[in-house]
């Protein structure tokens, strides 16, 4: 298996996944009539730019679901990428350092391809090219793809909902595995009211930031009882990884 996967999902939309990596992010290319846009980049680890060129020669404008290293690794090579304007700051001068996102990356010893060193990996630094707000619309063309402002994992996190075909990109708000809000920059009621909100849309294909691809859209109202579950027990606060079917929810 290459380290970078290529699944196309639909006429005009593509997955790029990293499934050799423990995170096994997905980042997603739509490609419009007049533009495409690429939501996330993954991890920095080959050479997402050329996979994107070798899809499309359409403009291609990069928005992020959230400025952390795993979904900004690959964005060189690109215009620079627009993002929420509360993590704009995030794209040049990350709160992680770099040894620390060493380790994630290094995690499990994973089999990064040939060409890739290590000693020279760089997180990306050179800035936001645009600022995004809740509401804001990527026109591709034939297709339009609205922000949703979902705080919680991060303050500035977006969902991309693409309403003519029920589809939403979820980032790290909404994926089958440990969903993360314990991080200092993290808020689980602000995670819970993200959910909630997306929960109600009329989702009939979820796209997830990490992990197994093919996730019913059910997933997110799961997600949304059992955040509703714990906050009723005054969980939210505590320190714990609270498992259930498809996913677990690590708190404070
Ligand atoms: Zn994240
Ligand atoms: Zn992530």
């Amino acid at each position: 298996m290459d380290w970078l996967t290529i699944q196309q999902l639909d006429k005009d939309t593509w997955a790029l996944s990293e499934p050799r990596h423990w995170e096994e992010t997905h980042a997603y290319l739509l490609a419009g009539t007049k533009q495409a846009l690429l939501i996330d980049t993954g991890l920095g680890v080959c050479d997402l730019f050329s996979a994107v060129r070798s899809l499309t020669s359409l403009p291609v404008t990069v928005a992020l679901t959230h400025a952390h290293w795993d979904h900004i690794g690959g964005c060189n090579g690109f215009p620079a990428p627009w993002v929420h304007r509360r993590e704009g700051p995030w794209l040049e001068r990350f709160p992680l350092s770099r040894e620390a996102v060493l380790q994630n990356l290094t995690h499990g010893a994973p089999p990064f391809p040939p060409g890739f060193e290590l000693d020279t990996y760089q997180i990306y630094q050179n800035g936001a090219g645009g600022l995004l707000e809740d509401g804001d619309c990527f026109q591709l063309g034939n297709r339009q793809v609205f922000c949703l402002h979902t705080p919680g994992h991060s303050p500035g996190h977006l969902c991309f909902w693409e309403p003519e075909r029920g589809t939403l990109y979820s980032g790290d708000l909404a994926y089958e595995g440990k969903l993360d809000c314990f991080y200092p920059t993290t808020d689980p009621y602000a995670f819970a009211a993200s959910v909630h909100r997306v929960a109600a849309l009329p989702v009939t294909v979820l796209r997830p930031g990490h992990h197994r691809l093919e996730v019913e859209p059910c997933l997110l109202r799961q997600i949304d009882e059992a955040f509703q579950h714990l906050k009723a027990r005054n969980a939210l606060e505590q320190k714990a990884v609270h498992s259930f079917h498809s996913f677990s929810i690590h708190t404070a």
